[in-house]
């Protein structure tokens, strides 16, 4: 028997617990914003157990150790589910995955089969079907009720509207973001200064969380099912439900895997801990389920999670190491972008050596200082960042990191406007670094498009002198590019070709390529359809920028600003003198090809962005439509297409690849199609052949 005294200590910790606990809760699932890892978290509910296991006298009856997800909001709907959307149970060891198998080897009548699947770290939903057809979603919310977000699920290409079959069938699934989707998302966000997601987890739970599905369209979610909640009785495996709801069409996750003893297990979760970085989907350990239906049902469930699964979760990507130095780089916009460089550590399977620290203010929150031992963590992001300070590492004689006066590559002056979250090197093209960046981008896949305008082609030029302002990419001549190192006759031909070819791109591309402030590519869209030309886009005003449904008071200043400076003018100035297109219409005028044709996307286009494939439809006379019906005529199908092509077949409707697309909207090869539409997808991976 324990002291009254103990019995009071543990009675306090317990309800420290509770209540930590039921905040992080709050934060995860119902505002999507965590500030603990989530391993973090199930220290605290591993704690809070291991208490209520040691002291059951003292468990309180609500405890979230018995309880599953968040309150649901109110301001979706709700959907009150006949069964409990469970849990899972966690293991955290090899032992434990193990001890999992022979807990219900004892139950088995005969040799058991597990079923081990990839964890995917999204979002719970379940989806209704009623004859085959889509009608109901919900998120899993606090288990009995859920949050009703069947609009949003609408939104999700990888989410079928139409099963192959007409059944009546409750399943249940993930909705995650892909991790390539996710950083692109991030880009656009600090384009546009707002906050990035802090992981692909949190993004998808807040895409799909939302009153406007359009929100939910336009982040591109994607969806994994794995489970059969009712509906199929007649299915006595779990393999085969798997099976089941890829044959009507539903995304199943396919490295799920058929274990038959406690080895095969292990070999799973060894293959996984290597392999789970090669995947574009975050996952945040395995899942082992009881192949056997019947089996199932016998062990059945905890109120929390049923007794026939567990969830091997991966140790936390994290690694303690040293911080060296705090590097600033400059960006095209001047940006000073602080990154930590780092003790070599071994991370998640790679080698680390340097993390993000994002910008100023998250630098001054975590107080990181050089000589600081600092976690360092993988997020979805290629690059690592830096997730806390152990404070009680700190030497002594370290001190608080300052963001300099001077820029660290020209020596400008470095200033942090109101309302920024950057230090900016103000010097603008009189920084050799902003030279290269706006170089690059103005080159970039999405801007200009020249191809062989890369990393090396442009520091070769810069080293030469040859180039200062993107003007002058336009006077260089054969002589001078077959004098640069490592280019021959050919490359110096091709590049000016590509160069040459870039003058007729159409002014979208060239107000993106010019690389003011905020304005992205969707923004320079819609730029240059409003003003049509470039002189009356640089006489336009704050207020009639600002009347543009799409533009707000920020993007509104940054343009006057830009066309205000007499360095843009002069620069505007010598492209038009070297000839190059400033109107909205590509001097190549297109025909009218899909003149009448109601015309879907579908899939992942490989050269082609979505807009860039919407735009060749809408400039050659067709209409886009976000979904497949009677009224489409043609279906554009990419690589993954998943249930809008089968729809199509279903329907009949005429379905091409993205190269006939790509043919039959004016050419063969890439540029060609659409003058300079092409390939912005890939602008940001880095340089190309040059
Ligand atoms: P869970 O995420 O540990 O496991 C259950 C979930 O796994 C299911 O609901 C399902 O959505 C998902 N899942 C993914 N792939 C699956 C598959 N193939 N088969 C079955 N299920 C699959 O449990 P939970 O209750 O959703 O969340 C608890 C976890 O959330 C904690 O362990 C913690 O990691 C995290 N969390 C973190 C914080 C934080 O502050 N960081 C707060 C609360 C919860």
């Amino acid at each position: 028997m324990a002291s009254e005294h103990v019995r009071s200590q543990v009675q306090q910790r317990m309800r420290e617990l509770i209540q930590a606990i039921a905040e992080h809760s709050r934060r995860y699932y119902e505002l999507d914003e965590p500030v603990i890892s989530d391993a973090e978290y199930d220290v605290l509910v591993g704690e809070l157990q291991a208490l209520e296991r040691d002291y059951p006298a003292l468990a309180e009856a609500d405890s979230p150790t018995s309880k599953v997800g968040g309150q649901p909001s109110t301001a979706l709907g709700a959907v009150v589910f006949e069964r409990p959307v469970l849990s899972l149970i966690n293991a955290h060891s090899r032992v434990e995955a193990e001890e999992f198998w022979r807990r219900v080897e004892l139950e088995s009548s005969g040799p058991l089969t597990v079923v081990a699947e990839l964890k995917i770290d999204g979002l719970s939903i379940v989806a209704n079907y009623r004859r085959g057809i889509l009608w109901r979603a919900a998120t899993r919310g606090n288990g009995l009720v859920g949050e009703n977000v069947t609009a949003n699920v609408l939104m999700i290409d990888a989410v079928p509207t139409r099963l192959s079959r007409p059944v009546d069938v409750e399943v249940r699934g993930e909705v995650y973001l892909s991790r390539s989707r996710f950083e692109q998302l991030n880009r656009d966000r600090i384009e546009q200064n707002l906050a990035p997601f802090a992981n692909p987890r949190n993004a998808a739970a807040g895409s799909l969380r939302q009153l406007d599905p359009e929100v939910t369209k336009s982040r591109q979610p994607s969806a994994f099912f794995y489970e059969i909640r009712a509906g199929m009785e007649e299915i006595r495996e779990h393999h085969a439900a798997l099976e089941q709801m890829a044959g009507w069409g539903l995304p199943v996750e396919n490295h799920w895997k058929l274990c038959r003893s406690v080895d095969a297990l292990a070999e799973y979760v060894e293959k996984w801990h290597e392999r789970r970085d090669s995947l574009d989907f975050d996952t945040d350990g395995l899942v082992f389920k009881v192949d056997q239906m019947a089996l199932q049902q016998r062990l059945g469930a905890t109120q929390k999670a049923p007794r026939w699964a567990v969830a091997y979760k991966f140790l936390p990507q994290e690694a303690l190491t040293v911080v060296r130095a705090i590097r600033l780089t400059v960006g095209r916009t001047g940006a000073l972008t602080p990154t930590a460089e780092l003790d070599p550590v071994r991370l998640a399977g790679t080698q680390v050596q340097r993390a993000s620290l994002h910008n100023a203010d998250i630098v001054q929150e975590l107080d990181v200082r050089v000589g600081d031992s600092v976690y360092v963590r993988k997020a979805g992001e290629i690059i690592p960042e830096v997730v806390r300070v152990e404070v009680r590492l700190r030497p002594s004689d370290t001190e608080p990191f300052r963001y300099p006066d001077r820029c660290p590559v020209c020596g400008g002056t470095v200033l942090r406007l109101e309302g920024e979250k950057a230090y900016r090197c103000v010097a603008g093209m009189g920084c050799p670094a902003q030279r290269r960046e706006a170089l690059l981008h103005f080159g970039s896949r999405a801007a200009m498009d020249i191809e062989g305008l890369g990393e090396r082609t442009v520091d070769l030029l810069l080293d030469q002198q040859l180039v200062g302002t993107v003007a002058d990419l336009y006077r260089l001549d054969r002589e001078q590019l077959q004098s640069l190192p490592r280019f021959g006759e050919l490359s110096a031909q091709n590049l000016l070709r590509a160069i040459e070819g870039s003058k007729t791109r159409p002014l979208s591309r060239l107000v993106h390529g010019l690389g003011i402030r905020l304005v992205g590519e969707k923004v320079a869209t819609v730029l240059a359809a409003h003003f049509k030309q470039l002189d009356a886009l640089m006489r336009a005003s704050r207020e009639e920028l600002e009347a543009i449904e799409e533009i707000g008071p920020g993007i509104a200043q940054a343009v006057t600003v830009f066309f205000g400076q007499s360095s843009s003018v002069a620069v505007i100035d010598d492209l038009r003198e070297l000839g190059l297109n400033f109107t909205e219409t590509p001097r190549q005028e297109v025909g009218s090809v899909f003149s009448g044709e109601v015309v879907v996307l579908t899939g992942t286009l490989a050269r082609l962005t979505r807009t860039e494939a919407e735009a060749v439809v809408v400039k050659q006379g067709g209409r886009v439509a976000s979904s497949v019906s009677s009224q489409t005529t043609l279906l554009v199908a990419g690589e993954r297409a998943g249930s809008k092509l089968t729809k199509a077949r279903q329907l009949g409707i005429r379905i091409i690849d993205e190269e006939e697309f790509l043919q039959r909207a004016g050419g063969t090869s890439k540029g060609q199609a659409v003058p300079g539409e092409t390939g912005a997808e890939t602008a940001m991976k880095g340089e190309r052949g040059s």
